[in-house]
């Protein structure tokens, strides 16, 4: 599913010349940089073209015995050297400043682009594979934009110049040229579609090496537990193949191309050669202007050799900003309210609403209506499946309703800006998400960031983090790591709710921890949980009795539908789903 979007690029019947452009809108900001090395490079291709005006001078002054030119001649190869290593300079410097700085902000801007995209993308594309996105493919763009361009422009115009120079010398020769250039381009045209077809593939193959990579890494115990290590090992084995035979095609496209376009070359200098050394034709030219046109002409054939050679780098990097584009242009999650949101009340209105996801074909939710008043805790149960995720996830907006409307303090939620809405939000989930840093910085994270030392302490102590920080050497200044690996489930769960107390919002989503947990550890949660439904809207996504029971109204889902409402005495005496639910899950004594 992932690499459905990629591999449409791949057929598309793309030039490259509208990625270029874009790629060149990038430079914008640093045309004084780019001329500055454009000018370098002109210097540099000039010097080879003076070379062998050089040739010239030197052949027909010692023909001619004009020896007493010798001075002149020696400063002239000095002075062709200063301005080579001159424009060198300028133009690498130049270039890879460009470039680079292209690079970090296609770089950069992917990453803002992803801050941004809605929920949805991410749950049609794996997180390898757009790491790997960020990390291969960003070196693509690079090998293109620096390296490649360089040789580009540099050599581009050192057979521009002997080009120049050649018609300048005899126009009528140099013309046969012209004939072979066609026939080059169509060599050179057919090569990059496949190199850039190729690419594609190999990126695609980079991002399932590692997917598959990172699966085996992350669920290792179950790899080894399960007898995976065969299975995985084999698909690792066929991503790792499938990239190799990609590359190996690259190269033999690449290895072809090269010495085709060399023959070709070879074969006008050889007719050059021949036609020039017609007794007529040697007469009308001097032997130094006969020398430096051959000479200019042999000269040529390098560096359209190091063209052609760059092309499987240029369309690589074309390839791979194609896919950032083509991401770039991803639409960005709907931002359309205009009203800022402070302070809210927290009530809650669902009115009939029914939400289908956008890869479904079901709804999720059908017809759901229910209200939470300022300060209420509504409490969702119902078997896995029945939508009570989905549910939560609809009030931060992490997807639009379809059908019906949620009102926040009376108004839809599309009328607030998103930022405010969810300002407005704690959120407690199941499976905590920790960052790198001290407990300290994970429970004042982002917004928070500004938050007190006293601030985070006394949130630390209502969620009970402080009752386990407190055995730590630093306290709640110990780092955890990408995974926290140091702390336990309740632990985790314990940094979250501080989190949510130091937020102080009206409105709480708590998705509870269906993992048992010892008594102990249920009772530091409970009182965790107590302090932080205090005073505030809840949503909480029930799995603890204790929960159920003390909220204001319980809400019982089977298969999108809220089949029942009502607290948890009234529903018992109703002896429907909820008091079955309830006596399955939590009377088995
Ligand atoms: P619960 O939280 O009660 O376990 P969910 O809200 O996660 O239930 O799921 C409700 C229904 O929506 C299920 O049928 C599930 O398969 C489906 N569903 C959940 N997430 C997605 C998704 N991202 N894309 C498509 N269908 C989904």
């Amino acid at each position: 599913m992932a690499k459905t979007p990629q591999n449409d690029v791949s057929t598309q019947p793309s030039t490259g010349w509208d990625v270029y452009l874009r790629l060149l809108s990038y430079v914008r900001g640093h045309w004084p940089m780019f001329i500055l090395s454009f000018a370098g490079f002109v210097l540099y291709a000039g010097s080879q073209t003076a070379a062998a005006k050089w040739l010239e001078a030197f052949i027909d002054a010692v023909e001619s015995g004009n020896l007493d030119q010798r001075l002149w001649l020696a400063l002239a190869i000095l002075l062709i050297f200063f301005v080579r290593g001159l424009g060198t300079l300028l133009g690498n410097y130049g270039f890879s400043y460009v470039a680079r700085a292209v690079v970090s902000r296609l770089r950069c801007q992917m990453f803002d682009h992803l801050l941004v995209l809605p929920c949805s993308f991410y749950q049609q594309h794996t997180s390898s594979e757009l790491l790997s996105k960020l990390t291969y493919n960003v070196e693509q763009v690079t090998g293109a934009a620096t390296d490649a361009l360089k040789t580009a422009v540099r050599e581009g115009l050192t057979v521009l110049g002997l080009f120049g120079y050649m018609l300048y010398l005899n126009w009528k020769l140099t013309l046969l040229f012209v004939v072979v250039a066609p026939l080059i381009g169509g060599v050179v045209a057919l090569a990059s579609k496949r190199l850039r077809r190729l690419s594609h593939g190999i990126q695609n193959s980079v991002g399932d090496i590692s997917a598959s990579a990172s699966e085996a890494i992350k669920g290792y115990q179950v790899v080894r537990v399960f007898g995976g290590t065969e299975a995985e090992r084999s698909r690792f084995n066929k991503a790792s193949e499938r990239n190799r035979r990609q590359f190996m095609k690259m190269v033999v496209t690449q290895s072809i191309t090269t010495p085709i376009i060399q023959m070709l070359v070879a074969a006008v200098v050889a007719l050059l050669t021949f036609i020039a050394m017609s007794p007529t034709l040697v007469a009308s030219m001097t032997t130094g202007q006969f020398i430096a046109f051959i000479s200019a002409a042999s000269l040529m054939a390098k560096p359209i050799r190091q063209l052609t050679e760059i092309n499987s780098t240029v369309q690589k990097g074309i390839a791979a900003a194609e896919s950032f584009f083509q991401l770039f242009d991803e639409e960005p999650e709907r931002n359309t309210g205009s009203a800022t949101l402070k302070d809210a009340k927290g009530r809650v209105e669902f009115r009939d609403v029914s939400f289908t996801y956008p890869n479904s074909e079901s709804e999720a939710l059908k017809q759901v209506s229910f209200q939470i008043e300022p300060g209420e805790t509504v409490a969702l149960v119902g078997r896995s499946g029945s939508g009570k995720s989905t549910l939560a996830g609809l009030l931060p907006r992490f997807y639009d309703v379809q059908q019906g409307q949620i009102l926040l303090d009376d108004r839809p939620l599309s009328d607030y800006t998103l930022e405010s809405l969810r300002n407005q939000i704690a959120l407690v989930n199941q499976h905590v998400v920790l960052f790198e840093g001290t407990i300290a910085e994970n429970i004042a994270y982002g917004s928070l960031s500004g938050a007190s030392e006293d601030a985070t302490r006394a949130a630390a102590d209502a969620a009970m983090v402080t009752e386990f920080t407190e055995r730590l050497p630093e306290g709640l200044n110990t780092l955890i790591g990408e995974n926290g690996l140091l702390l336990s489930g309740g632990q985790r769960q314990r940094i979250a709710i501080a989190r949510a107390i130091l937020k102080d919002a009206p409105l709480l989503i708590l998705d509870e921890a269906t993992s048992a947990l010892d008594t102990e550890s249920e009772r530091f949660i409970q009182t965790a949980l107590e302090h932080v439904i205090q005073d505030r809207s809840t949503l909480v996504i029930a799995h603890r009795l204790s929960t159920i029971e003390r909220a204001d109204r319980i809400l019982v889902m089977e298969q999108g539908v809220v089949v029942e409402q009502g607290s948890h005495a009234e529903l018992i005496a109703q002896d429907g789903s909820y008091a079955r639910l309830y006596n399955m899950q939590f009377n088995q004594d």
